[in-house]
Parts: structure tokens; C-alpha cells; sequence
């Protein structure tokens, strides 16, 4: 059900960590501070590996500096609401953003993972865990950034390894967002319909339009 080629050049081509070179990022990237995230892949691994949006064409990263990882944490209703991203473990981040990325399209694609992801991936979440705590108000996650990214790691496998997971990519062209699809019968077409469903319908009536004039 994919709408995606696996000829079309491998996406995240160029990110460091990846392919061990240390390559500059070649994201177009966001406006600092004024970037809306998007919640809506149904898991937080999926979620950060769309903070890089338009991936086949002219990607653009969210995540421009320590400071909107920072921000794309507290933000994430699941993790903590306070951390601080050093620059190493920023760019350790992004490594492990890429590698998610690769394995969900591998999975979207129906094709065996990347053996580099898998490591990146499985390394990330051998990390101690952040710690949780029941109350009335629910659940509290508290841990530092590295203890944060081996939760989302370990997000990334239990969804990534669920043979059951239907994962699908984004049916507006330029969006590229990975999202699990929750639906029954699977019949969800967008990531989200603020994000692209309404994009793509408003576009369609538009050219309808058109056509009729
Ligand atoms: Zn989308």
C-alpha cells in the first residue's frame, strides 16, 4: 500500500551519523522557534523522525539546534517536560532520528532493516530509562535526554518489531511523514487532517475549480 518507490534516492542521505562521515546536514531548516511540531504518528519515534518533513525533495528539520530538541520534548505529551540538550547528545539525537526513520520506511517498504539503524537504534535504547511516577495527576516521566532517547528507542522497536503495527506513509506527495495507523481497518490516508488531509482536499477543490472555470 505504499505510495513510495524504493528506486527513489535513499532518504536521510547526508546526515551525520548515518553513514559515519561526518557530512553536514543538508535540511533546509526551520524559522528558530517558530516551528509548529506535529504530533500525530501515534508514536513518539515516528514523531521525531517526522521533525524532518518534504525528505525526498527538499527536506526541512524542525530540529535546527539543541534548543528545538529541547522544546520538541516538552512538547511530546509522553516525555518529560524539562530537559537540557547538549550539543553531543543533540547530534546523537538526530543520529537516532535518521536511523528510526530509515527502519520504519524499511518496514513501510516491506524490506529487510538497515544492519547501521538497527545498531544505532538498539544501542540507543540499552541506555538507563527515565524514571515514572503514578499520581493523580497521571503519570510523571522524569530523566535526562539521553534517558528520554532510549525511551523513545525502545518506543521505536516495540512499534517497529509489532508484525500487527500497520505503518504507512503520508498520503499528501510532500509530506513523508511515517505514522501508525490506528484506524479500524486501516483506512486512515493522512498523518493528520490539520497537517495534510485538509491540505490536499482544499488543493483538490481548488483545481477543481479551476477546471470548471
Ligand atoms: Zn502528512
Amino acid at each position: 500500500m505504499s505510495r513510495i518507490s524504493a528506486t527513489r534516492s535513499p532518504p536521510g542521505a547526508g546526515v551525520t551519523g548515518l553513514t559515519g562521515d561526518d557530512v553536514a546536514p543538508r535540511f533546509v531548516t526551520g524559522q528558530d522557534g517558530d516551528v509548529d511540531f506535529a504530533f500525530v504518528s501515534g508514536n513518539p519515534a515516528l514523531d521525531l523522525a517526522g521533525t524532518v518533513g518534504s525528505r525526498r525533495d527538499e527536506p526541512i528539520d524542525a530540529l535546527a539546534a539543541p534548543a528545538d530538541l529541547e522544546r520538541w520534548v516538552a512538547e511530546c505529551a509522553e516525555l518529560p517536560e524539562r530537559v537540557t540538550a547538549d550539543f553531543a547528545t543533540f547530534e546523537f539525537a538526530l543520529s537516532l532520528r535518521e536511523a528510526l526513520y530509515r527502519l520504519a520506511l524499511d518496514r513501510v517498504l516491506d524490506r529487510p532493516f538497515d544492519p547501521g539503524c538497527l545498531q544505532i537504534v538498539n544501542g540507543a535504547a540499552a541506555a538507563p530509562l527515565p524514571s515514572i511516577k503514578l499520581s493523580d495527576a497521571g503519570l510523571h516521566m522524569s530523566g535526562d535526554l539521553r534517558a528520554v532517547l532510549a525511551h523513545i528507542a525502545r518506543s521505536g522497536i516495540a512499534v517497529l518489531g509489532d508484525p500487527h503495527a500497520c505503518l504507512k506513509e503520508c498520503g499528501r506527495n510532500d509530506c513523508t511523514r511515517i505514522y501508525l495507523d490506528r484506524s479500524r481497518g486501516a483506512r486512515r490516508t493522512w498523518c493528520g487532517m490539520d497537517e495534510c488531509g485538509n491540505r490536499v482536499k482544499a488543493a483538490a477543490y481548488r483545481a477543481r475549480r479551476r477546471a470548471k472555470a
